[in-house]
Protein backbone atom coordinates (compact mmCIF):
# COMPACT_ATOMS: atom_id res chain seq x y z
CA UNK A 1 0.00 0.00 0.00
CA UNK A 2 2.59 2.79 -0.97
CA UNK A 3 0.36 5.37 -0.03
CA UNK A 4 -0.64 3.96 3.87
CA UNK A 5 1.27 6.28 6.67
CA UNK A 6 2.17 2.86 8.60
CA UNK A 7 3.51 1.34 5.19
CA UNK A 8 5.75 4.49 4.76
CA UNK A 9 7.31 4.08 8.13
CA UNK A 10 7.86 0.41 7.99
CA UNK A 11 9.89 1.50 4.70
CA UNK A 12 11.62 4.65 6.49
CA UNK A 13 10.19 6.93 3.85
CA UNK A 14 8.99 8.57 6.95
CA UNK A 15 10.94 9.02 9.86
CA UNK A 16 9.58 7.85 13.43
CA UNK A 17 11.26 7.31 16.51
CA UNK A 18 11.34 3.35 16.55
CA UNK A 19 12.77 1.39 19.63
CA UNK A 20 12.39 -2.05 18.03
CA UNK A 21 12.35 -4.25 14.74
CA UNK A 22 12.22 -7.51 13.91
CA UNK A 23 11.63 -8.99 10.16
CA UNK A 24 8.35 -8.50 10.49
CA UNK A 25 7.18 -5.83 12.97
CA UNK A 26 8.67 -2.50 13.92
CA UNK A 27 7.81 -0.35 17.30
CA UNK A 28 7.80 3.22 17.73
CA UNK A 29 7.07 6.57 19.73
CA UNK A 30 3.22 7.42 18.89
CA UNK A 31 3.63 11.35 17.46
CA UNK A 32 0.80 12.28 20.05
CA UNK A 33 1.24 10.23 22.96
CA UNK A 34 -1.42 9.71 25.61
CA UNK A 35 0.57 8.47 28.09
CA UNK A 36 4.32 8.90 29.10
CA UNK A 37 4.99 5.49 27.45
CA UNK A 38 2.88 5.18 24.20
CA UNK A 39 4.44 3.06 21.52
CA UNK A 40 2.71 2.10 18.37
CA UNK A 41 3.63 -1.65 17.45
CA UNK A 42 2.74 -2.49 13.63
CA UNK A 43 3.25 -5.35 11.64
CA UNK A 44 5.73 -4.28 8.90
CA UNK A 45 3.10 -5.80 6.11
CA UNK A 46 -0.12 -4.20 5.04
CA UNK A 47 -3.47 -4.96 6.18
CA UNK A 48 -6.29 -2.98 7.31
CA UNK A 49 -6.31 -4.57 11.31
CA UNK A 50 -7.79 -7.22 13.38
CA UNK A 51 -10.58 -7.49 11.33
CA UNK A 52 -8.76 -8.00 8.02
CA UNK A 53 -5.64 -9.98 8.93
CA UNK A 54 -4.31 -11.92 5.87
CA UNK A 55 -1.74 -15.21 6.93
CA UNK A 56 1.26 -12.85 6.94
CA UNK A 57 -0.07 -10.35 9.24
CA UNK A 58 -1.56 -13.16 11.47
CA UNK A 59 1.75 -14.32 12.05
CA UNK A 60 3.13 -10.91 12.87
CA UNK A 61 0.20 -9.93 14.95
CA UNK A 62 0.17 -13.12 16.81
CA UNK A 63 4.16 -12.33 18.30
CA UNK A 64 3.02 -8.62 19.70
CA UNK A 65 1.75 -9.32 22.48
CA UNK A 66 5.45 -10.82 23.62
CA UNK A 67 7.12 -8.28 22.24
CA UNK A 68 5.06 -5.88 24.31
CA UNK A 69 5.55 -7.26 27.29
CA UNK A 70 9.49 -7.05 26.69
CA UNK A 71 9.38 -3.57 25.45
CA UNK A 72 6.98 -2.68 28.50
CA UNK A 73 10.00 -3.70 30.67
CA UNK A 74 12.10 -2.09 28.57
CA UNK A 75 10.58 1.04 28.97
CA UNK A 76 10.64 1.01 32.55
CA UNK A 77 6.52 0.27 33.10
CA UNK A 78 6.75 -4.16 33.25
CA UNK A 79 5.77 -3.95 36.91
CA UNK A 80 3.97 -0.67 37.39
CA UNK A 81 1.38 -1.80 34.70
CA UNK A 82 0.60 -1.21 31.03
CA UNK A 83 -1.95 -1.59 28.24
CA UNK A 84 -2.44 -3.38 24.71
CA UNK A 85 -5.04 -2.34 22.39
CA UNK A 86 -5.91 -1.99 18.63
CA UNK A 87 -9.17 0.53 17.41
CA UNK A 88 -10.39 -1.69 14.67
CA UNK A 89 -13.05 1.03 12.72
CA UNK A 90 -14.65 3.99 13.27
CA UNK A 91 -16.71 3.40 16.36
CA UNK A 92 -13.63 2.20 18.26
CA UNK A 93 -11.92 5.42 16.54
CA UNK A 94 -9.29 3.55 13.91
CA UNK A 95 -7.30 6.78 12.65
CA UNK A 96 -4.78 4.85 10.30
CA UNK A 97 -6.22 1.80 8.51
CA UNK A 98 -3.09 -0.22 9.14
CA UNK A 99 -2.54 -3.13 12.05
CA UNK A 100 -0.96 -1.28 15.08
CA UNK A 101 -1.51 -2.17 18.55
CA UNK A 102 -0.99 0.70 21.15
CA UNK A 103 1.05 0.07 23.96
CA UNK A 104 0.41 2.03 27.02
CA UNK A 105 1.75 2.70 30.53
CA UNK A 106 3.57 5.01 32.56
CA UNK A 107 0.50 6.38 34.66
CA UNK A 108 -2.55 4.69 35.98
CA UNK A 109 -4.59 4.45 32.72
CA UNK A 110 -8.10 4.13 34.16
CA UNK A 111 -10.39 1.27 34.69
CA UNK A 112 -12.50 2.48 31.68
CA UNK A 113 -12.34 1.15 27.86
CA UNK A 114 -14.70 3.14 26.65
CA UNK A 115 -16.11 6.74 27.66
P1 LIG B 1 -5.54 4.81 15.81
O1 LIG B 1 -6.29 6.11 16.00
O2 LIG B 1 -5.91 3.77 16.81
O3 LIG B 1 -5.65 4.35 14.38
O4 LIG B 1 -4.01 5.13 16.11
C1 LIG B 1 -3.21 5.81 15.21
C2 LIG B 1 -2.13 6.49 16.01
O5 LIG B 1 -1.11 6.87 15.12
C3 LIG B 1 -2.55 7.73 16.77
O6 LIG B 1 -2.35 7.56 18.18
C4 LIG B 1 -1.63 8.83 16.21
O7 LIG B 1 -1.21 9.73 17.19
C5 LIG B 1 -0.50 8.02 15.65
N1 LIG B 1 0.25 8.62 14.55
C6 LIG B 1 -0.24 9.24 13.46
N2 LIG B 1 0.75 9.65 12.66
C7 LIG B 1 1.91 9.27 13.26
C8 LIG B 1 3.30 9.39 12.93
N3 LIG B 1 3.69 10.00 11.80
N4 LIG B 1 4.21 8.91 13.79
C9 LIG B 1 3.83 8.30 14.93
N5 LIG B 1 2.53 8.15 15.30
C10 LIG B 1 1.59 8.63 14.48
ZN1 LIG C 1 -0.05 0.07 5.42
Amino acid sequence: MSECLFCKIARKEIPSAIVYEDDTLLAFKDIFPQAPVHLLIISKAHCQGLGDLTPETAAAAARIPQVAAQLAADQGVGTSGWRLLSNCGADAGQSVAHLHFHLLGGKPLGGKLCQ
